[in-house]
């Protein structure tokens, strides 16, 4: 990876911050978020808190409809808790902001912008003048090893590299937090691999915080240094999971002894929750 890049980055968080020490630690605490009221409410995330460590790789697994996306959406600023607090750096999470970058599953590109225009929308944004803003695209660009389709439409493009298109332009807003939802739920299993490993990458590189969203029991053992594993509706932590296997990984890891242990552990906590959804749903 080109290490001007990183030196990039790196001077324009410190800039960023007054010389302040601010490397995406978070804190979520006594969060519940309520939708609707009456009959209608429905308790998505409750009484949650935990803390997520700067540089930590975090993944939140759990059943559909636990509210993983929920508790991701508070912390990028897209939902109020209905209750308690989300603070980034201690500072308290009150909408979106470019300190946290944000990947969702389905590609969300401006179709009607090239390659380079959607990388550069978050720098124009922050006010970069039109040299600086292709000078970072171009950056980023390179990082992810796309170079040559800078002027391509995304619609061009296969879905893996939407996703890497994605990841660059959430990274060129020079984030402290990167928040992914599913971000890989779309793609083939060969691509996949390929994508986790290339974020993978970019963590050890960055040391950015990464809270990662997903219900692949696989993904979760193979991405994090941490899985919290949500409950059923309503989602709450249930299970904090150290994941000590060594870095870098590689896709043999799948079989080693602790992996599959770790796994059976996870899924024995899905198994029970999604039994528990099911029932709910069928009642
Ligand atoms: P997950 O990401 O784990 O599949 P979600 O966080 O999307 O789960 O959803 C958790 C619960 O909150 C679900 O019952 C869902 O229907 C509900 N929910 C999510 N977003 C909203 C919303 N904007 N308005 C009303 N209900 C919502
Ligand atoms: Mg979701």
């Amino acid at each position: 990876m080109n290490a001007d890049v990183i030196s990039i980055y790196k001077n324009k968080i410190a800039e960023k911050n007054g010389g302040q020490e601010k490397r995406g630690r978070i804190d979520i605490e006594g969060v519940s978020i309520i939708f609707g009221s009456g009959a209608d409410e429905n308790i998505a995330v409750t009484e949650t808190s935990l803390t997520i460590n700067p540089g930590e790789f975090v993944c939140i697994l759990g059943p559909s409809g636990c509210g993983k996306s929920t508790l991701l959406n508070s912390i990028a600023g897209y939902v109020t808790p209905s209750s308690g607090t989300v603070l980034v750096d201690d500072d308290e999470v009150a909408g979106p902001g470019p300190d946290r970058g944000m990947v969702f599953q389905q590609y969300s590109l401006f179709p009607w912008k090239t390659v380079l225009e959607n990388i550069a929308f978050g720098p124009k944004l922050a006010g970069c003048s039109p040299d600086e803003c292709s000078s970072i695209a171009n950056t980023f660009l390179a990082m992810i090893g796309l170079t040559k389709i800078a002027n391509t439409f995304p619609g061009e493009l296969s879905g893996g590299m939407q996703q890497r298109v994605g990841i660059a332009r959430a990274l060129a807003n020079y984030p402290r937090v990167l928040l992914m939802d599913e971000p890989f739920g779309a793609l083939d299993a060969q691509t996949r691999i390929m994508m986790q490993e290339s974020l993978l990458n970019i963590w050890a590189e960055f040391g950015i915080t990464v809270v990662f969203v997903t219900h692949d029991v696989d993904e979760a053992i193979f991405l994090a240094d941490r899985i919290l594993v949500m409950s059923a509706s309503p989602g709450s932590v249930i299970a904090d999971l150290k994941v000590n296997l060594e870095r870098p990984r590689k896709p043999e890891l799948a079989t080693s002894h602790d992996f599959v242990e770790l796994k059976k552990q996870c899924l024995g906590y899905i198994r029970a929750e999604s039994l528990k959804a099911f029932e709910q749903v069928g009642a």
